[in-house]
């Protein structure tokens, strides 16, 4: 079992609630896009009896909740103009305003979101020749302060809610639709904030996006720096999603330079968790691992991570450290890339090294920080700075 360290700030422990039911509006008028698809099929069941109406028109509203991705009610234009009202005066919509679209020379397209009060989020669309990924965001800012992060260097701001983590989903979606990008085919919780300490709204907005949405339990990863409770509640569930684990460090000690939250889950127990993650379902774990010049990238810590790692049906992505303000360093050489990737191959662990997407608009990884037009971070965050002095 794990010992708590005491050493490490609470200000880890985000535990406000933010899944649905969280919002003060939902009391008044719940927003169905915040609610678990039995919820709603029982709320629109009851609404549309209560007003005499048939009970095709639950299938109908769900429609364009989840495959027409309605922006409002007033879209719904195969219901009358009555139903539409009185669905208004029931329901809401949590639909975050598009802030701000940046389209990079590759193809990648960062959104803004503007949530109902002023909190700034982004996602990412990342097409490939096959697929077309989104990023997308669990937190407004981070609490985790990985060191050579831009979300994390920005601070925590507040949980997001289902609705709003769907929301990105849905916005993207219509986006990608309208603009001939076709259907969005992967979703990776690598974008702001770390999912699996929201797991109260993130775990719902899973199966929302399997159950509701359509999207395949195979096509959404959960990108994680390592919180071994929600890895385990992650392995609890029956769907197959996937799990990557940010790692970025092949010791303890390293780690815990690079990334502060694994004092409170060393590398020890993070393994064994991953053990019980495989056990549970047989889903192949990705390792994230950001090469960092002259910091985590000699070829004995590659040696040393293949040992780490060995035992797992893993993969681990090489991304070369796309430069943040703040630390002054600098990302691997191409050449040191591969020589890592050979080194992990020849230690029998599969590798591949990853080109950055959306340099250009600061839409690549670890860049993302929706720093326009916030009002100040809360005090809060000077914490999360100063815990920063460990690392740095
Ligand atoms: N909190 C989750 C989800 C955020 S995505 C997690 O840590 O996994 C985090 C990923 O962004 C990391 O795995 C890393 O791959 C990437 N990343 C963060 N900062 C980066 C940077 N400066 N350069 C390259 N990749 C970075």
């Amino acid at each position: 079992m794990m010992e708590e360290n005491k050493d490490v700030p609470d200000l880890l422990d985000i535990s406000a609630a933010a899944g649905p039911d969280a919002t003060a509006e939902t009391a008044a008028a719940p927003d169905l896009l915040n609610m678990l698809p039995a919820e709603v099929d029982a709320a629109l069941a009851e609404h549309f009896a209560g007003h005499g109406e048939r009970g095709f028109r639950v299938g109908q509203t769900k429609a364009w909740l989840y495959q027409r991705d309605a922006l409002s009610f007033d879209e719904m234009t195969d219901l009358s103009v009555d139903a539409r009202g009185r669905l208004a005066d029931a329901f809401t919509l949590t639909v975050p305003d598009s802030a701000r679209v940046e389209r990079s020379t590759d193809g990648t397209v960062k959104h803004l979101w503007r949530m109902s009060d002023g909190e700034l989020v982004e996602s990412v669309l990342i097409p490939s020749r096959d697929r077309l990924t989104l990023c997308m965001s669990s937190q407004a800012g981070c609490a985790m302060a990985c060191v050579f992060c831009a979300t994390g260097w920005s601070g925590y701001r507040r949980q997001l809610t289902t609705g709003e983590i769907v929301a990105q989903y849905r916005g993207a979606r219509r986006w990608a639709q309208e603009h001939g990008l076709g259907p969005i085919t992967n979703v990776v919780f690598m974008g702001m904030g770390e999912p699996l300490m929201n797991r109260s709204a993130v775990m719902p907005s899973l199966t929302l996006l399997n159950h509701a949405y359509g999207l395949g339990a195979r096509r959404i990863t959960v990108s994680t720096v390592g919180i071994v409770p929600g890895i385990d509640e992650l392995a609890g569930r029956p769907e197959q999603f996937r799990l990557a684990v940010s790692l970025h460090a092949p010791n303890e000690a390293l780690r815990q330079k690079l990334v502060p939250v694994a004092r409170k889950y060393p590398l020890p127990d993070l393994m064994e968790s991953l053990d019980r993650f495989e056990e549970a379902g047989g889903r192949r774990i990705t390792f994230e691992y950001v090469m960092i010049d002259g910091v985590n990238d000699e070829l004995d810590h590659a040696r040393e991570l293949a040992a780490l790692v060995g035992r797992f049906q893993a993969h681990v992505n090489l991304i070369p450290f796309n430069p943040i303000p703040g630390p002054d360093w600098r990302p691997s050489p191409h050449e040191r890339l591969r020589a890592f990737a050979d080194v992990l191959e020849a230690g029998g662990v599969p590798a591949t090294v990853r080109s950055p997407r959306g340099r250009d608009i600061a839409a690549a990884c670890g860049q993302l920080r929706a720093e326009h037009e916030t009002t100040p971070p809360k005090p809060y965050v000077e914490l999360v700075r100063q815990s920063r002095g460990v690392a740095r």
